[in-house]
């Protein structure tokens, strides 16, 4: 497949995200008029450019407003087109996108479109052009792509084709089925977008809010594999209008893009292999040959439950005795590193101090159990995910570890069935184990994400380790709604929320010095939370103070029995209920930027207590604010 991206996805100026697109490995780009006309680069630099660094120049756009205009109009349409075709020639380029007319048509008739875009190819031609007509979502007349196609077929002249855009199509829920009648000799260019599913005008929709494939909800696997069926071999160019992107680091917006057309590639061809709209359904008709090559990554299947999560620290009193309060028994040291392990049941939790000097608590690493860490580790590669090293003994366990977008790093673990770890017996060499009390598993970690790579994150968790990306909620807090995406495996167990801050929350308090407000925390699920909570209660933990409204408002909500809700009030724990089950669950206070979460699911309760998570906001925010 080849692959491309408009320029206008990225930050900077034309010769930077010409660098970045190279960098990050596109075949070519769609230059956008805007860039150029604002480039003190030549159109002759701009193709010695991209010809050094290996960047094809695809398409030429936007061209607008062309057709079903009066004969003035089209006189005035045709000369700008021509100055048009005379700079492509300049640049070495040979496709224009013209879109169909938005603001200045006023005849609606297809014959006349047709005459009129049949002028245009004429012109085109004799300057070696190739135009690709696009239905825009918001044309005037033509918005939609089969229509825009058979003006293509009534005009029938070499130099016109059709565009596909796969924002303009699905926006309005064209059926993508009829892709495949197309001639792929009369598609030009294909680009793709994503977008999350808003309800607003679709022009704001698409100027604003288009994300790359693999971070919203179109279902572009299926576009795609349509489009391969058509015949179509040329560029899959990316075409994304998003606000955050258009002013976060070029390069590495350049490498997330490239990231969602890896991705794209591989779930167009399992799209196409499964069926049954994909090939002819089964055996070898699935595996058919179409003209463009689809390639394919290492394989990837969910990962079976946490490893491991890690908290990185310079000062680690506070976390051992928070720890220790909740029930966990420390395991003792790192044999070779300045390392502790704490356990409860199968929840694991590092506390690192290794290049932590000056480091608040927080949470570093996350360790995941996959089915092959090799595997999964060359696909995050092949993914584009930074490697993360770290240093090792001879004789002890290799970690495979990737960055993710916030940095935190994600280490691919050998699961066991029975849920142990053999890394383990690498700490606390002589200590006496004490044996567990108290069955717990890692239930969900919840991590900040920075507003510039929160849609990166949601990309980086779906293609590299196959998580899938729940509705998102918004979640009121003092300092204003928190964005809030879940992220799960298809039988919850492993559940990661990735909270999109409000900016105010990592920026300076008054004259304070900076520090991070934002909270991140690590929830235990266990078997018996009154329980629980007793037990830490006796061994002096401080809980989040719950206020005593919360407590009035439970009682008018859910009718609960006197005693039930006294003992909840009593130990400052929260409670939900729905169709599923109940949920009990209390936090800590936080060290650092970290805090813990215990909670226990009753019944098939599949949530995370979103009812009182503004409750939990308020609180933290009080005390944040406390002198
Ligand atoms: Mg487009
Ligand atoms: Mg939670």
């Amino acid at each position: 497949m080849r692959t491309g991206i408009a320029t206008v996805c990225l930050s900077g100026t034309l010769k930077e995200k010409m660098q970045a697109c190279a960098i990050a490995g596109f075949d070519g780009i769609e230059i956008f008029e805007q860039d150029l006309v604002t480039s003190p680069l030549s159109p002759e630099n701009v193709r010695t450019m991209a010809a050094d660094l290996g960047l094809g120049l695809d398409l030429y756009q936007p061209f607008r407003d062309f057709d079903g205009v009066t004969p003035d109009l089209l006189k005035a349409n045709l000369r700008r087109a021509e100055a048009k075709f005379k700079l492509m020639s300049r640049l070495g380029m040979d496709t224009i996108l013209v879109c169909t007319n938005v603001a200045t048509a006023t005849i609606d008739d297809d014959g006349l479109r047709a005459s009129q875009l049949s002028e245009l190819a004429e012109l085109a031609g004799d300057h070696g052009v190739k135009v690709a007509y696009e239905a825009l979502a918001w044309g005037k007349y033509v918005n939609d792509y089969e229509h825009a196609y058979r003006l293509v077929e009534m005009v029938d002249h070499p130099n016109l084709g059709t565009c596909l855009d796969s924002f303009h199509i699905l926006s309005r829920d064209w059926d993508t089925a009829p892709i495949e009648k197309i001639d792929a000799e009369k598609i030009f260019f294909v680009q793709v977008a994503d977008a999350p599913k808003l309800s607003m005008d679709v022009l704001s929709w698409s100027r604003h809010y288009r994300v790359f494939p693999g971070e919203g909800q179109f279902e572009l696997a299926k576009f795609m594999g349509h489009v391969v069926r058509a015949g179509y071999t040329g560029p899959v160019s990316l075409e994304v209008f998003n606000d955050v992107f258009r002013q976060s680091d070029v390069d590495r917006t350049a490498v997330d893009a490239m990231r969602s057309l890896i991705w794209l590639e591989e779930q167009s061809a399992n799209w196409l292999a499964a069926g049954p709209e994909g090939a002819a359904s089964s055996g070898a008709a699935s595996r058919r040959r179409y003209p463009m090559e689809l390639a394919t990554l290492p394989k990837v299947s969910e990962p079976a439950g946490f490893n491991f999560a890690e908290v990185k620290a310079d000062d680690t009193v506070q976390l051992e005795k928070l720890l220790g309060q909740l029930g966990f028994a420390f395991e003792g040291r790192h044999r070779t590193k300045d390392v502790q392990l704490w356990t409860m049941g199968q929840a694991r939790v590092i506390i690192n101090e290794q290049a932590a000097s000056h480091a608040e608590p927080a949470i570093a690493a996350l360790g995941f159990d996959v089915a092959s860490p090799v595997i999964a580790s060359a696909r995050a590669q092949q993914l584009k995910a930074p490697v993360v090293a770290r240093r090792v003994q001879a004789d002890e366990e290799v970690f495979q570890g990737i960055a993710a977008p916030d940095s935190t790093e994600i280490f691919l673990c050998q699961g066991s069935p029975d849920g142990t770890a053999a890394w383990t017996h690498e700490f606390g060499e002589g200590l006496e184990r004490t044996g567990q009390a108290q069955n717990a598993v890692i239930d969900h970690v919840n991590l900040a994400q920075p507003w510039q790579h929160f849609d990166e994150a949601v990309l980086f968790y779906t293609s590299a380790l196959a998580l899938e990306p729940q509705p998102f909620a918004e979640v009121p807090s003092p300092s204003g709604l928190v964005r809030s995406q879940v992220m799960q495996t298809s039988d919850a167990a492993v559940r990661l929320v990735l909270n999109l801050a409000p900016a105010q929350q990592a920026a300076v308090q008054g004259t304070q010095t900076v520090r991070k407000t934002y909270q991140e925390h690590i929830a235990f699920a266990v078997d018996d939370l009154v329980a629980t909570a007793r037990a830490a209660q006796d061994r002096g933990l401080e809980f989040l103070q719950i206020p005593a409204n919360y407590y009035e408002d439970l009682d008018a909500r859910f009718d609960l029995e006197p005693g039930f809700l006294a003992t909840l009030k009593e130990l400052n724990l929260l409670y939900d209920r729905d169709a599923d089950g109940e949920f009990l669950h209390f936090y800590t206070a936080t060290v650092g930027s970290v805090f813990f979460e215990m909670v226990e699911r009753r019944g098939n309760y599949d949530g995370y207590g979103a009812p009182n998570a503004p409750v939990r906001h308020a609180v933290q925010y009080d005390s944040l604010h406390r002198t």
